[in-house]
C-alpha cells in the first residue's frame, strides 16, 4: 500500500463507509478502520428507514427534511434490493394532533423535495376493518421507504473496497499525532498486531464514540458537545398481515413505528432516552419493553406482553448537543467540523450527528469541505450511485430470472436472496444445479455457500455477523444450529489462515 494515504477513516458505520465510497471514486487513496465487525454500532441499531421524518417538520426542521426526501429518491435507485416504498398509516388522534396539523404536515411532506418513485399521502375511507382499535377513526397515510441498515453498509464498503479502498474491520485506531503536515495513525488489529499508517487527511466517523476519540486517540478538547440519546426496538410476532407500517402517536407525544419485519414479525420502536454509559454496553430495559408494548396496546385490537418479544436492541444517537429539553427533540441533523494544525495541513474532519437516510449527502459534503487538502480529483459522482447488487429493474423481475436459472430454489429463499443481496446472490449459487450442491444446511434456509460467500466478500467472521447484520436468521436459528454455524466458520478461519 502506498503511503501516504490521502484519507484515513475511523469509524466503519454508515457514515465512515459513505465517505470512503464517495473519496475512492474520486479516485482518492483510502483506508478506513473499524474497531469491530462493519455496522456493529448505531448504523445497524436503527429504525431501518429511509425517511424525510414527518415528527420533524414539527421542530421547523425544514432543511433536514427537504434533504432527506430528496435522498430517499436517490437511494430508492441505489440499492432497490434492501431499500424499498412502505406505506404508513397514522391513526388520527384529535387530542393530540388537529387534524389541519396532519394534513398540512403530509402536505408538506409531499411537496417539499422532488417525489418520482412514491405515491403522494391520503386519508383511507372508514371502514372499520384493519387491525386497529376501533375508536381509532380517521387515518391518514402516506409514503417512506425500508432500508436494511447493516447491509448498507456492507455494500457501501464493497462498493468503496471495489473502487480501490482498503477496508479493515477488526482494527481499532489507538492513536493519532499530526507531525509534519501528515497524520501519523497507530492501528492494532484484533489478533494484537499493531501498525502505523499515514495519510493527508484524517475523518472522525466513530459515531458515539466522536468525543472518545478526541479524549483518548488525538488527545484534545471535542469541538462540540455530544448528546447520547438510547434508542430501543423489540420484534414481536407479526402483530397484521398487511404490508403496511403504522405510526402510533403516544400521549408523552413521542411516535412509535411498528413496521413489518422479516415476514413473520413486527418491529416496534423506538424509545429516547438520555444516555451517558459505554455505547458498546447499550441494551433494552424492562420499562422500555413494558412502554412500548403499552403504546401498542392502545392501538391495536391484538395486545401484546414483553414476554412475546423474541428479540430486542438498542442503538446510541450520536446527536449535536442543542438547547432542547427532551431527547425526542434534539437535532437530527449533522455538522461536519473541520480542523488543521497551525500550518493549515493534517485537517481533521468529525462528523457529529447524521441520520442513515442522509449519509450520500453527509460524505459529499465531507468530501467538498475537504477538497483543497486533497490532490487534483474528479468530484462528486454519487447521484447516480448503483450499490452492489443494485443493477436490476424490481424485485419480481429478478425474483423471475433466478426462478428459470435456478429452478430448483425454493420460493422463500429466492425472496430472501432478492431483497437481501440482489444481482450479488449469482456470486454464491454460482451455476449450480441442485441445493445440495450448496452444502451445509445450518436450517432457515442458510447454506454453507452463503456463509462462505459472506466470510470471502463481505468481511463476515463470527455468527453474529452472519446472523444479525448479513442476514436477520438470528430470529429461526435455534441455539444448536447456531453452534454448528460457528464450529463450521471458527474451522473456515483457521483453514484460510
Ligand atoms: C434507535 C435509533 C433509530 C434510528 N432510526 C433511524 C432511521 O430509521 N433512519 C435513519 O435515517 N436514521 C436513523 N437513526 C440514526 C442512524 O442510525 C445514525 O445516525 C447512524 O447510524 C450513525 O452512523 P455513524 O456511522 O455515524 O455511527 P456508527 O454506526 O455508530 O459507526 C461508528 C463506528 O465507529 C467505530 N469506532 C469507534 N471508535 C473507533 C476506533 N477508535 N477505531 C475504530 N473504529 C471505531 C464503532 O465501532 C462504530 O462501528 C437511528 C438511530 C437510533 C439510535
Amino acid at each position: 500500500m502506498k503511503q501516504p494515504l490521502d484519507m484515513l477513516i475511523i469509524g466503519g458505520g454508515i457514515n465512515g463507509t459513505g465517505i470512503a465510497l464517495d473519496a475512492a471514486g474520486r479516485g482518492l487513496s483510502v483506508a478506513l478502520c473499524e474497531m469491530h465487525d462493519l455496522a456493529s454500532a448505531t448504523s445497524s441499531a436503527s429504525s431501518k428507514l429511509i425517511h424525510g421524518g414527518l415528527r420533524y417538520l414539527e421542530q421547523f426542521e425544514f432543511r433536514l427534511v427537504r434533504e432527506a426526501l430528496a435522498e430517499r429518491e436517490t437511494l430508492l435507485q441505489a440499492a432497490p434490493h434492501i431499500i424499498w416504498p412502505l406505506r404508513f398509516r397514522l391513526p388520527h388522534q384529535p387530542h393530540l394532533r388537529p387534524a389541519w396539523m396532519i394534513r398540512l404536515g403530509l402536505w408538506l411532506y409531499d411537496h417539499l423535495a422532488r417525489r418520482d418513485r412514491l405515491p403522494g399521502s391520503h386519508m383511507l375511507p372508514l371502514n372499520g376493518a384493519g387491525p386497529l382499535q376501533p375508536h381509532l377513526g380517521r387515518i391518514f397515510e402516506y409514503s417512506d421507504a425500508w432500508v436494511d441498515d447493516a447491509r448498507l453498509v456492507v455494500l457501501c464498503a464493497m462498493a468503496a473496497q471495489e473502487r480501490g479502498a482498503h477496508i479493515w474491520p477488526r482494527t481499532r485506531c489507538t492513536q493519532a499525532r499530526r507531525k509534519n503536515g501528515l497524520w501519523h495513525i497507530e492501528l492494532i488489529r484484533e489478533n494484537g498486531s499493531l501498525s502505523t499508517v499515514t495519510a493527508r487527511v484524517l475523518v472522525n466517523a466513530a459515531g458515539p464514540w466522536v468525543s472518545h476519540l478526541f479524549e483518548e486517540v488525538l488527545p484534545s478538547p471535542p469541538p462540540a458537545r455530544l448528546r447520547l440519546v438510547k434508542g430501543s426496538h423489540i420484534v414481536v410476532p407479526r402483530l397484521h398481515d398487511g404490508g403496511e407500517a403504522y405510526i402510533l402517536q403516544n400521549q408523552d407525544g413521542r411516535i412509535i413505528f411498528v413496521l413489518p419485519y422479516e415476514q413473520d414479525y413486527s418491529l416496534i420502536g423506538t424509545t429516547d432516552i438520555d444516555y451517558t454509559g459505554d455505547p458498546g454496553c447499550v441494551a433494552p430495559s424492562y420499562e422500555e419493553i413494558t412502554y412500548l408494548c403499552d403504546v401498542v396496546n392502545t392501538h391495536f385490537t391484538r395486545q401484546i406482553e414483553p414476554n412475546e418479544v423474541i428479540h430486542r436492541f438498542s442503538g446510541v444517537r450520536p446527536l449535536m448537543a442543542d438547547s432542547r429539553g427532551q431527547a425526542q427533540q434534539a437535532s437530527r441533523d449533522y455538522k461536519l467540523l473541520l480542523s488543521t494544525d497551525s500550518h493549515q495541513t493534517a485537517p481533521l474532519l468529525s462528523v457529529f450527528g447524521g441520520k442513515i437516510t442522509t449519509f450520500r449527502a453527509l460524505a459529499e459534503d465531507a468530501l467538498n469541505q475537504l477538497t483543497a487538502f486533497l490532490p487534483p480529483n474528479d468530484g462528486p459522482w454519487t447521484t447516480h450511485l448503483v450499490l452492489p447488487g443494485g443493477d436490476f429493474e424490481d424485485h419480481a423481475s429478478l425474483a423471475g430470472s433466478l426462478k428459470q436459472e435456478y429452478p430448483w430454489l425454493p420460493h422463500r429463499l429466492v425472496q430472501r436472496y432478492v431483497r437481501s443481496y440482489g444481482t450479488l446472490c449469482r456470486q454464491f449459487l454460482n451455476r449450480h444445479a441442485g441445493i445440495t450442491d450448496l452444502g451445509e444446511h445450518f436450517g432457515a434456509g442458510l447454506y454453507a455457500a452463503e456463509v462462505d460467500y459472506l466470510m470471502d466478500q463481505e468481511w463476515a467472521h463470527t455468527t453474529d455477523d452472519v446472523l444479525w447484520r448479513r442476514t436477520k436468521l438470528g430470529l429461526h436459528l435455534t441455539p444448536e444450529q447456531q453452534r454448528q454455524l460457528d464450529a463450521y466458520m471458527q474451522q473456515a478461519l483457521q483453514h484460510n489462515g
